[in-house]
């Protein structure tokens, strides 16, 4: 009988104790609370080049400063790169990309916010809400486009316009968003809006009138203007547009995520338009300053600035350039005619038409990667672990960087598509369909998760040893 007693009582507290190891990390997985409240007030602005490779970068350092010269993102201490490969090609397009850096997860081509067997990613975007923070996207495209809808949508094709459109505006309340897109919107969407609060500004002087609160900028029909020919004085510029966002979302008190997309780069490369590579990348890398600036001056803030692909597979050749540099002391109209000249001086080869395989610079700045090596190589979906960590309070740690987890290995069609670009670019996607792996998971939402819930199942196992060996007794 006393044998018995105690057995059952040890049964008993042994379940209730498992019970609690093994709720631990579950309850962890869906809360995003930070640890010991380390990532409350912390701000991330993440700046994303569409179709933007070193080249390009090149290119527009030569046109705005000469070679040997620095544009802002030269500065960077940290200059990493990333590969870009998607789940079903090794060449991505810009909503597999998107998603990769917004999510963590590799995805199909054309899928945005989703893949194949995961119809709801998370986002750092949506983690941020969550958290109290505000947010914000801008882009020179429209706000329905693959990369910013990347960070709010879930739809199985980029092209799925009405619906990316329906869900920002029924679904998300993010506090700044500043595009093209008019049209985009319908009357009733664009009331809708207003009667959440927001103020629709539809030029530069609008937008400049705003000091606080949530703001809709449509700033054109559809896409914004390109550099070449926006009008200066009544479309903002990328860096103007950046300049509003950081005053406006720095005034809560949570901190806030900003994702600024340079989105033009990538259609001049697809034009194989050097002039347009050349101002929309300097345009670009404006914006990059502003954004440095302000993450000089507050010390609880990172600032990623990276691309999803490269574009064209741009060589950047010789350096005849006149000798007048664009300068302060001109007007914003004479720098830009003095850009296009010069960038019309430069010799270039193209080896493509579209996106290609090649990895894309990641510039980092910012006290939480003062441990981190000065040059790194990693996969774009490390771009979300590294926000998420620094968002939920914990260090970032190239430890963390898992292979990421794909879909398919479909890649043999696509490869031989990447013969035509550069040497690297193919040397670089023999190594991309090597690691490709096949299974399908959701990344835990902390790396320290899945030990804990190995460390738990572990503990139950060993009680129940302990209980047959009492028993035998
Ligand atoms: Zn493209």
């Amino acid at each position: 009988m006393a044998h018995q007693g105690i057995t059952g009582k040890h049964v008993m507290a042994m379940l209730l104790l498992s019970t609690i190891l093994i709720s631990l990390p579950v309850l962890n997985v869906t809360s995003y609370e930070p640890e010991m409240d380390l990532g409350v007030g912390v701000s991330i602005i993440l700046m994303i080049g569409d179709g933007m490779g070193y080249e390009h970068i090149k290119m527009a350092r030569w046109v705005e400063v000469g070679p040997g010269q620095n544009l802002t993102m030269d500065t960077f201490s940290y200059n990493w790169s990333a590969t870009t490969y998607s789940a079903d090609a090794a060449i991505t397009d810009s909503a597999a990309a998107g998603t990769a850096i917004a999510t963590g997860n590799k995805t199909n081509n054309g899928m945005v916010g989703m893949t194949p067997t995961n119809p709801d990613l998370l986002t750092i975007l949506e983690i941020a809400e969550s958290m109290g923070k505000a947010t914000g996207l801008i882009s020179t495209t429209r706000f329905n486009h693959a990369t910013p809808a990347a960070f709010y949508a879930n739809v199985e094709d980029r092209g799925y316009y009405t619906e990316i459109t329906r869900q920002l505006v029924e679904e998300k309340d993010i506090e700044i968003v500043l595009s093209g897109g008019y049209t985009q919107m319908s009357s009733a969407q664009k009331s809708t809006m207003q009667s959440n609060g927001y103020t629709i500004v539809r030029n530069r002087a609008e937008l400049d009138a705003v000091t606080s609160g949530k703001v809709l900028g449509l700033f054109a029909d559809s896409y914004m203007t390109e550099e070449l020919l926006r009008p200066l004085s009544t479309e903002p510029s990328l860096e103007e547009m950046t300049n509003k966002s950081l005053q406006i979302l720095s005034q809560d008190s949570d901190g806030f995520f900003l994702m600024v997309e340079g989105g033009q780069i990538d259609w001049a490369g697809h034009d194989n338009d050097q002039v347009g590579v050349a101002l929309e990348t300097i345009a670009f890398d404006k914006a990059v300053n502003i954004s440095l600036q302000y993450v000089q001056e507050h010390s609880d803030t990172i600032l990623i600035v990276t691309s999803d692909h490269e574009t064209g597979g741009l060589t950047v050749v010789s350096n005849i350039l006149n000798d007048e540099l664009p300068s302060e002391s001109n007007t914003e109209a004479d720098n830009r005619a003095l850009r296009e000249e010069r960038a019309e001086n430069v010799t270039v080869t193209w080896t493509s038409n579209d996106h290609t395989a090649t990895p894309v610079p990641v510039f980092l700045y910012g006290n939480a990667f003062n441990d981190l090596p000065e040059s790194y190589s990693i996969d774009n979906t490390h771009i979300f672990t590294m926000m998420r960590s620094y968002i939920l309070g914990n260090p970032i740690n190239v430890t963390d960087f898992t292979t990421p987890t794909t879909t398919t290995t479909t890649t043999t069609t696509t490869t031989t598509t990447t013969t035509t670009t550069t040497t690297t670019t193919s040397t670089s996607t023999t190594t991309t369909s090597t690691t490709i792996t096949t299974t399908t998971t959701q990344t835990l939402p902390d790396p320290t998760l899945g030990y804990l819930l190995i460390g738990s199942l572990g503990a139950v196992v060993l009680i129940i040893v302990i209980l047959m060996v009492l028993r035998k007794r």
